[in-house]
């Protein structure tokens, strides 16, 4: 009976460390993607950390005299799918390469912005120098976007999208395809503002 006591109280300690290992493990490599399969939800607004870093940006572009607006946040994939064919199958001119489910407008994780000058009307010009630094505000804003974690479309080579401003959380738009969605606390991936 002792051995069997004895036999018991080792495989319990041999559990406790193996748990306590596991428990390690992710303590000290978390995941920051959970997985929720082909059911995942499509999301319906920018995600939280997405939504804090927006509002950080126009109120921090605001600080240097440039007034951001943003013309576009979560877009539904009927929406995608229509910009999509625009330019092929419907009129107008090429907008995006992103079909439907491919852009990270369409989970949450990307908006697009445009400039407003003191008369509200909205500024497109890439080279606008409202508050008179000797440097162009969209570009400003684009800078400020950047050292708050966002990728910003301008700096593609292949199509520049210079509105275009998304944070990836490492996931793919395939991983996204997929169901894989960002967790929610996650600042340490991309870093705190500075
Ligand atoms: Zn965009």
């Amino acid at each position: 009976m002792k051995r069997f006591f004895n036999i018991l109280l080792s495989w319990f300690i041999i559990a406790f460390l193996l748990i306590g290992l596991f428990y390690l493990y992710n303590v000290l490599n978390p995941k920051h993607y959970l997985y929720l399969g082909e059911d995942a939800p499509i999301s319906t607004e920018l995600h939280p950390i997405v939504e804090e870093r927006k509002n950080i940006l126009i109120s921090e572009a605001r600080h240097i005299g440039i007034e951001v607006i943003i013309t576009e946040e979560v877009r539904t994939m009927e929406r995608q799918q229509a910009l999509y064919d625009q330019g092929r199958t419907s009129d107008g001119s090429i907008v995006t390469y992103a079909e439907a489910g491919e852009s990270y407008h369409n989970y949450g994780l990307a908006i697009d912005y445009a400039l407003e000058n003191n008369h509200g009307e909205l500024i497109w010009n890439i080279e606008y120098d409202g508050n008179n630094n000797g440097k162009a505000d969209w570009f400003e804003v684009a800078d400020i976007a950047k050292q708050l974690g966002f990728t910003w479309g301008g700096d593609w080579t292949h199509f520049k999208d210079y509105s275009h401003l998304e944070m990836t959380f490492g996931l793919s738009i395939e991983q996204l395809k997929q169901g894989y969605r960002p967790k929610e606390e996650i600042k340490d991936v991309i870093g705190e503002p500075k």
